[in-house]
């Protein structure tokens, strides 16, 4: 059992439905607990938040830094709010169930986000080794290891070669071995909020950036009529 040190230190917060009591640290020893909001390990180093009944923990640092709402974010064009969910829903970001009962949601799109994936860096912070883009579902890794530069991999978007030291991005899924963008791509890659935009070349409906399938088959541009390659990001019309 997980004890709880002495009543008076019960906090009521918008993070959970009951009120959280202060963990007493030596058990966190004894017990693994993870906090809902990173995901990491709860040590006795830091102090740690929790509610007894739903085995429900914050470290107290994630409990007092995350924000109501994210606005302006590279994940998502409308405002996401956090909110406690009475079930678990699929994470819009990584396919994954939210276990934890709390998310980000965009209400007008029906779309859930675990904390987690709603927080990861996006490519304006600087020097992230991991980020996430709204050009690919999964997130980004700098490449780091030049091995992976081996195969001469080419940019989703400008299609050019990336080689070493070039910044590079690439989704370590192993599905998605050919997804590859240049950290210079990635910050200047037009983000076109599904709501929004209206571009000339298509003026009924928004635009939204999609990754292709690979190896699906050859599509054409509606704009130019040519063909571009399957491994490319494109931008399409979700309504045609
Ligand atoms: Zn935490
Ligand atoms: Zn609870
Ligand atoms: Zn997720
Ligand atoms: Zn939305
Ligand atoms: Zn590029
Ligand atoms: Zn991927
Ligand atoms: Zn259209």
């Amino acid at each position: 059992m997980v004890e709880y040190s002495d009543e008076e230190h019960t906090i009521q917060h918008f993070t959970h439905f009951h009120p959280l009591k202060p963990v007493v640290d030596s058990t966190l020893q004894k017990h693994e607990v993870v906090c809902a909001i990173c995901e990491k390990l709860c040590s006795s180093s830091s102090s740690t938040y929790g509610c007894t009944e739903c085995k429900f923990f914050l470290h107290k640092s994630c409990m007092t830094s995350i924000p109501r709402q994210l606005i302006n974010h590279l994940i998502h064009p409308c405002t996401l709010l956090f909110l406690t969910t009475p079930r678990s829903y699929r994470c819009g970001k990584c396919g994954e169930d939210i276990i934890s009962r709390i998310e980000f949601r965009c209400q007008r799109c029906s779309i859930h986000l675990h904390v987690k994936c709603a927080l990861l860096p996006t490519v304006d912070s600087e020097d992230a080794k991991e980020i996430q883009h709204f050009s690919h579902p999964h997130p980004l890794a700098l490449i780091e290891n030049h091995k992976d530069f081996n195969n001469e991999p080419r940019c989703v978007a400008c299609v050019e070669t990336c080689l070493a030291p070039t910044p590079t991005f690439r989704c370590s899924r192993r599905s998605c071995n050919h997804f590859f963008l240049h950290k210079s791509c990635a910050l200047k890659l037009p983000y076109l909020p599904a709501h929004i935009v209206e571009p000339p070349s298509h003026p009924q409906h928004p635009l939204t950036i999609t990754s292709l399938p690979y190896n699906d088959e050859i599509r054409t541009c509606g704009a130019c009529n040519r063909g571009f390659d399957s491994c490319l990001i494109a931008y399409s019309c979700q309504e045609d």
